[in-house]
Parts: structure tokens; sequence; C-alpha cells
């Protein structure tokens, strides 16, 4: 039984004002945002936002992994990485989900190497009450430390396309 915790509506009402702020803050500093999507996870938070942001935007998707099951493992594994060149770009990492923030220190550190011109962090959720390794710049939603599933967050794979953010009561299957 998934409950909704929240709802496509308010997913992408909260996700309209998030493009909005993110146009505001970029309009007076360049024309092109770089936008860099974390696989697998973010796939449907980035493909809502940047069509809320109103100028050019570039993709790049980065594919990595800490987690297996419920449970950070606690090594980053890198299945695939940027191949367009981000020097002098601003670019915006688009996160699902902040916990540790292990996973996105390590992209954000490597990233830096390649010297853009600014980097940002916005994360769809971040969970309260835990310890990150890293502030995000632009928060969609607050939750409560709880494994969340669903709006391209998975158990194992599975869950990613149900429309909403969810967690399930009883045990996951
Ligand atoms: P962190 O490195 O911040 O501890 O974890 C970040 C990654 O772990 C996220 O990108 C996401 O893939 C996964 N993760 C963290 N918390 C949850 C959760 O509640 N549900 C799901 N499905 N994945 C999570």
């Amino acid at each position: 039984m998934v409950d909704v915790l929240i709802s496509n509506e308010r997913l992408k009402e909260r996700i309209r004002e998030l493009g909005r702020e993110l146009t505001e803050y970029y309009k007076d500093k360049t024309d092109t945002l770089h936008a860099v999507c974390v696989l697998k996870g973010s796939i449907h938070f980035f493909s809502e936002l940047v069509q809320n942001i109103d100028m050019n935007v570039e993709y790049s998707f980065i594919q990595v992994s800490s987690y297996s099951g419920v449970s950070s493992t606690g090594r980053v594994r890198v299945k695939s990485w940027i191949d367009e060149p981000i020097e002098g770009r601003h670019v915006i990492v688009v996160e699902d989900i902040l916990d540790t923030g292990l996973t996105l220190s390590y992209v954000i550190d490597y990233l830096k190497r390649y010297r853009p011109a600014d980097l940002k962090i916005v994360t769809m959720l971040k969970k309260l009450g835990r310890t990150s390794l890293i502030t995000p710049d632009f928060t969609g939603f607050e939750i409560e430390d709880k494994f969340v599933i669903g709006y391209g967050l998975d158990y194992n794979e599975k869950y990613r396309n149900l429309p909403y953010v969810g967690w399930v009561r009883g045990e996951l299957k």
C-alpha cells in the first residue's frame, strides 16, 4: 500500500515556481544555462523543471549510484558522465533527493575540476533532520526522514513511474 506524500499537482506547481526562481536568478548572469541531470532518479523532475526555465538550457546526463535497496552503500559508482564541455558555463546540477549528500558531493567535486563559471544545486526533495555534506541552492520540498518512492525514485528499480512521491506502508516489495 503506497501512501501519497506529494501529489502530482503539488509537484508540478512547485516545479513551476522553481523554474521561475531559476529564471529570475540566472537572467542577468547568462543567456544559456547548462543543466546536469543526475540519472535515473531525477528524470521526471529534470524534464519538468527545464520546461519551466525561460531561457536556453543545454542538457547533460550523468549516472551515479550509492544506494542498494533502502540504504546508502557509502561507495559512489559512476556509470556515465558528462560529454559536453562546461568550462566557463553556468551549471545547475539537478538531483532527485538529498540524504547524506555523499553522492552529490562526489559529483560536485569532480564537476568543479572542469572550471564552470558557476555551479549550483537544485534538489526536488531534501530530508529533514539528516546531516548532509551538501547545502542545496534551490529545494523543492523538505520531507521527513522516510524512504520515499515515485516521480523517478525507485526501490530496486521499481516504482519510478508513479506520478507522485509516496512511501510504502508496511514492507517494500
Ligand atoms: P545521499 O548520497 O544524499 O545519501 O543519497 C542520494 C541518493 O540516494 C539519491 O540520489 C537517491 O538515488 C538515493 N536516495 C536517498 N534517499 C532516498 C529515498 O528516500 N528514496 C529513494 N528511492 N532513493 C533515495
